[in-house]
């Protein structure tokens, strides 16, 4: 019988609605130890989940992180003991050093065991992210599985679609009244959904999985971390004057094997433009508003050395026109602030072509 279970008889024999005794569903704090999970920019991204143990961190490396939710199990490599003092470790550790990259504090609290061993390791974690009972099972060598085991703190979540269908805009003109609308350049580009989940981007165009074609995304995914989220993006490649370039775009898309797409990207990079959000931890974002959608894009940050949010004005539609067509870019698209995000084509988003220039 498990510790836990001694209390059923007790438990049986109460309401705990009516009685100010305590139900014993909390751990005691004799009963528990410290832990930490570590973000690790390894070669590598991954997550140290350390547990404290006999005086020392039993440790597994984490590939996608600490799964959120009990239906996807994560792997987690056991990896060598670590000294306590590990608990409260961050820092850069030296190129051509054991682990060499940053390393930083995801998570920390304390874990109530429910059992320990060689093959199992069955915990309840109160950590300020990671909260709730897990289980580490072996299954071959250093291989393990983490499992949650109960439901996820926010029972309305859910897993990520492996797919999303894009919102499309209708060709139109500028909306006659600018009030309620916001204002994008029309990127050309390659457009596409890609989700981020422990760091690992998984991008689709039309149901076809595309990840492979922009490795730019590897390093976009890590700079997301453990944050499940879906983006509307779009891929565009800058020619010398740095201006979008859809020769040097084909170039990148019709490459023929992964060496082509590896020396491509080298030669070629493209620069990833999100332009909206579609899922964010455990949520789809499609019913929010433009607007809100927007806020939720801002907060995320994505400003890196090959990916940027380019910006989104409400209002002034024919100053942002203008800057287009001085641009050379194909147009604007106008976002109704107040629009849901809906898959296909739409009124409520309008493509206006940049005028013809005249000769
Ligand atoms: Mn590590």
């Amino acid at each position: 019988m498990s510790d836990e279970d001694r209390l059923d008889t007790y438990r049986a024999m109460r309401d705990f609605e009516a009685t100010p005794e305590p139900a014993g569903t909390q751990p005691q704090p004799s009963d528990r130890a410290r832990f930490v999970v570590q973000e690790h920019h390894a070669t590598s991204l991954h997550w140290d989940l350390r547990l404290e143990r006999d005086g020392v961190l039993v440790s597994w490396a984490v590939p996608k992180g600490i799964p959120p939710d009990p239906r996807r199990n994560h792997l987690a490599v056991h990896t060598e003991d670590h000294p306590l003092e590990y608990l409260t470790f961050a820092g850069d550790i030296p190129d051509g050093s054991y682990g060499a990259g940053g390393m930083s504090i995801w998570d920390q609290g304390t874990y109530f065991t429910h059992k320990f061993d060689e093959q199992e390791v069955m915990v309840t974690f109160e950590g300020e992210r990671t909260r709730g009972r897990y289980v580490l099972f072996r299954t071959k060598g250093d291989q393990w599985m983490i499992h949650r085991m109960d439901a996820p703190e926010d029972p309305s979540r859910e897993l990520m679609p492996t797919a999303f269908e894009l919102m499309q805009p209708v060709d139109d003109e500028l909306p006659s009244d600018d009030d309620g609308w916001a204002f994008e350049f029309d990127w050309p580009g390659a457009r596409f959904a890609v989700g981020v989940e422990g760091g690992r981007c998984h991008a689709t165009a039309r149901g076809a999985e595309v990840t492979g074609v922009w490795p730019e995304l590897a390093p976009f995914g890590r700079a997301i971390g453990a944050l499940p989220v879906a983006l509307d993006v779009v891929a565009v490649t800058l020619g010398t004057d740095g201006r979008p370039d859809s020769v040097r775009l084909a170039r990148r898309r019709d490459a023929k094997s992964a060496s082509a797409t590896r020396r491509l990207a080298r030669q070629v990079p493209a620069t990833v433009l999100p332009v909206d959000v579609l899922w964010l931890d455990g949520h789809s974002t499609a019913d929010l508003s433009y607007r809100e959608r927007r806020r939720l894009l801002a907060d995320l940050a994505l400003e890196g050395p090959r990916w940027r949010t380019p910006p989104s004005h409400e209002g002034a539609g024919d100053a942002v026109a203008a800057a287009a067509a001085q641009q050379g870019l194909p147009g604007v698209i106008a976002k109704h602030l107040d629009s849901p995000y809906v898959a296909g084509r739409s009124e409520l988003w309008r493509r206006v072509a940049s005028p013809r220039p005249t000769l």
